[in-house]
């Protein structure tokens, strides 16, 4: 048996390391400066995950409450009143079957792991964290039969939790069982595991996934430092195994709301072949309000990438609208007039030009 294990090279090790995450405040306290008792009263609400290797990036990180510690230490400001509501983004109400959200006309989102890597304090599914949704054999059974009868999707995004910390066997079974509906076309996989538990990315996993190809992928990072050998050595695996990466970043009150920092976050996801997809503004969950920042901030920020560094590394900076309207793009001026039949507008310098319509 473990001879085998070794010969698929399927180790057993992000096992380990997700079982010896820290969960409780006695825990936490040993490792970083926190107050235990605020600790205590967040998490009974919404609970903590941070497994030992995000740990031993916050600690080697140069600021120690800086951009990889507020991501998944829990903050009292959580739980105080912020008048904001659980699903502002009406996902619920946009679920035809349990953990299957059906917003767009050609492509579903769907649940298929309530698990994650590390729990993210500003997580958009803070409400399905606290109260552990169920995902069952009979709601993926439910949720690909739905996906079965609607022709007109042609799209699956994986989603979650976290896909990528379903057994090898399980996702598989999952692919299998939508690479056999005619329609659909394109699998999508929308993970955080590359950057939070990168030892889950083996060859093996790759291996199956390139199976079910076309198989895109979009990953979840956050900071600069969170781009380390591992994540590398991660991302290279799925890339090899003809995977386009693409990433997700959320705008971030003190994590990351500085043009250096997405500037140097972007250019680092571009260098381990993970192009930037989208910039996404932070959406109006309740206990994420204190990650808010204003949008000009984000405006501001993709103003600076634009022209200044590759257009490769230029995401498209995304709001989602309220009541499920779906997402938008948003983009800084660079139009001032629209005469009659010239365009005045500003480059990436801030020179203006006019522009012949005909
Ligand atoms: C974001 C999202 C999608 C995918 O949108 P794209 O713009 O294609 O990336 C699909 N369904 C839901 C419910 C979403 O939130």
């Amino acid at each position: 048996m473990f001879q085998e294990m070794l010969q698929t090279g399927h180790p057993r090790d992000w096992h380990d390391m997700l079982s010896a995450s820290i969960t409780t405040a006695g825990e936490i306290a040993k490792h970083l400066p926190v107050d235990p008792s605020h600790i205590r009263n967040v998490i009974s609400r919404y609970p903590m995950r941070i497994n030992p290797y995000y740990l031993s990036l916050i600690k080697s990180s140069k600021s120690k409450e800086g951009g990889l510690f507020k991501q998944v230490v829990p903050d009292i400001q959580e739980i105080s009143n912020d008048n904001l509501v659980s699903d502002p983004l009406y996902e619920e109400i946009q679920s035809p079957v349990p953990n299957l959200i059906h917003r767009y006309p050609n492509r579903i989102l769907f649940m298929v792991s309530n698990h994650c890597p590390v729990y993210c304090r500003f997580c958009m599914r803070k409400r399905k964290v606290g109260n552990p949704f169920a995902v069952t054999q009979k709601t993926i059974n439910d949720g690909i039969a739905y996906i079965k009868q609607n022709r007109s999707i042609h799209e699956v995004i994986v989603s979650g939790g976290d896909p990528l910390l379903l057994e090898d066997e399980e996702l598989n079974s999952i692919m299998d069982q939508l690479r056999s509906v005619k329609h659909i076309e394109i699998i999508r996989i929308h993970t955080r595991v590359p950057c939070a538990l990168p030892q889950r990315i083996t060859p093996a996993l790759a291996k199956m996934l390139s199976r079910h190809h076309p198989v895109f992928m979009n990953i979840h990072f956050n900071h600069p430092d969170e781009i380390t050998t591992e994540s590398s050595t991660a991302c290279a695996i799925l890339a090899d195994a003809g995977i386009p990466l693409g990433s997700q970043t959320v705008l971030l009150k003190g994590i990351n709301n500085d043009p250096a920092i997405i500037k140097k976050l972007m250019l680092g996801l571009l260098k381990i072949r993970v192009k930037p997809y989208y910039l996404h503004h932070p959406d109006p969950v309740r206990g994420t309000r204190h990650f808010r920042t204003p949008i000009k901030e984000g405006l501001d920020i993709l103003k600076k990438l634009r022209g200044h560094t590759s257009g490769l590394c230029v995401p498209s900076y995304m709001i989602d609208l309220p009541e499920g309207g779906g997402k938008v793009p948003l983009l800084p001026e660079y139009k001032k007039d629209f005469l009659e039949n010239s365009l005045t507008i500003e480059n990436y310098q801030g020179k203006v030009f006019d522009y012949p319509e005909d």
